[in-house]
């Protein structure tokens, strides 16, 4: 991996607008880490290095909402998170954030780390030691007194109350965090004993810990499954709503009102179904909430999509078989699960969640100015959305990450 190139063109490309939806023919060019022009001009003025893609798509570099780099993927062990050191959780998590990388995601964000290794990983990347996409990161989830903290200890930050949910948000800024993760409802991956229908936070907690966020020009990112969990997160001002599994008509029209997100993350449960290691190994109960709430899941993003919620694609990259660098199974879910058309899909990869990220003038989209966070992809995405699962190409900032078979790392 080299330094920035002086100027480059990626020539002979399909050049992808993900808000028209549509590509055309044309040359990328890039200077230093920034996006500089897009020409149909055949020749590259000399002294530009040219990558010829010989007609392969350009996007830009995909966005995943929902990660969890500081989880093991390759275990179904509800215990097993609780049992590394940190010091192995910083370098599982910094392979994970490669991975991801390597995969065509040149940023994400992170809703709950773990003992903010994360934030020494985003610092060794800044310093060159390891690659990684852009992060944004939340830090520890802030969540009531819950058994969900028997499984992830490190990952979670007990508030009761309003006056410890605005210390809670406050340390993880003082941590570094760029958005504040609340359990607005239980989650499917605890204990027997946490009810995942279950509302958590309060009105009032959700309030205070978007107060927090918004004094620091952050938002809050909401764990929600049961309707009346979303609700109170959505009036409470969240930014984003994680799941959204049970999610009525109602619920949703007021987030379409208020410009609300959607993360989705529909592949939990195919992801682990797929993985016979971990089909084979979790929990009986965990297995049962997931598999007895998928179908209702999908229709609620299905719903969410005709009523123009605006949708940020996210994974949960992190659960069991949900593995690091297999994110654009998402993006192939949105269309085959929940009837968005491949273009819907993309953009949902992209330039929704740049806005959900307040990047939209840096990233989201190939335009001119914007940071050069480039994938290319073989076949045409918006004919057949699986070809965002072998990616070609990545470049972030400027700089080449991937190119065919060779990997610049
Ligand atoms: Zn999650």
């Amino acid at each position: 991996m080299g330094g920035p190139s002086p100027m480059l063109w990626l020539a002979n490309a399909k050049i992808l607008d993900v808000q028209r939806g549509r590509t055309k023919n044309g040359n990328l060019v890039v200077e230093g880490e920034r996006i500089v022009e897009i020409t149909r001009k055949k020749a590259a003025p000399k002294g530009a290095k040219v990558i010829d893609l010989a007609g392969r798509t350009l996007l830009p570099g995909l966005i995943d909402c929902h990660v969890h780099l500081t989880l093991p993927t390759d275990t179904a062990d509800p215990y097993a998170p609780a049992r590394r050191s940190d010091a192995l959780v910083a370098l599982h998590c910094a392979e994970a954030a490669r991975r991801t990388l390597m995969a065509g995601f040149t940023t994400v964000r992170d809703v709950g780390g773990w003992n903010h290794a994360e934030m020494a990983v985003r610092e060794a990347a800044k310093q060159g030691h390891v690659i990684a996409p852009r992060l944004f990161l939340a830090g520890k989830l802030l969540s009531i007194t819950t058994s969900g903290a028997d499984y992830y200890p490190g990952m979670y930050e007990i508030c009761d109350g309003v006056e410890q949910v605005i210390a809670g948000a406050r340390r993880q800024i003082a941590k570094g965090a760029d958005l504040i993760k609340v359990m607005a409802t239980g989650a499917m991956l605890s204990p027997e004993s946490e009810d995942s229908r279950a509302i958590q936070f309060t009105r009032a907690e959700l309030e205070a810990a978007v107060a927090v966020a918004r004094d620091n020009y952050k938002h809050v990112a909401a764990h929600a499954h049961a309707v009346d969990g979303i609700l109170n997160a959505v009036e409470a001002g969240a930014g984003s709503i994680e799941h959204g599994t049970f999610a009525d008509r109602a619920v949703l029209q007021l987030m379409a009102k208020k410009g609300t997100f959607l993360v989705p993350t529909l592949c939990v449960t195919p992801a682990m179904l797929r993985d016979r290691h971990i089909r084979e190994t979790i929990p009986e109960h965990e297995r049962a909430r997931l598999v007895g709430t998928d179908e209702q899941h999908r229709k609620a993003i299905r719903l969410a999509h005709r009523l123009k919620v605006p949708i940020a694609m996210g994974t949960d990259a992190g659960t069991p078989g949900n593995h690091h660098g297999d994110n654009a199974q998402e993006i192939v879910e949105m269309v085959t699960g929940a009837g968005l058309t491949p273009a819907a899909a993309i953009y949902a990869s992209t330039m929704n969640p740049a806005k959900l990220l307040g990047q939209d003038k840096e990233l989201g989209s190939l335009d001119q100015g914007k940071l050069a966070d480039v994938i290319a992809v073989a076949r045409d995405p918006l004919a057949d959305i699986t070809a965002l699962t072998q990616v070609d190409l990545v470049m972030k900032g400027g700089v080449i990450y991937k190119h065919g078979r060779r990997r610049i790392t």
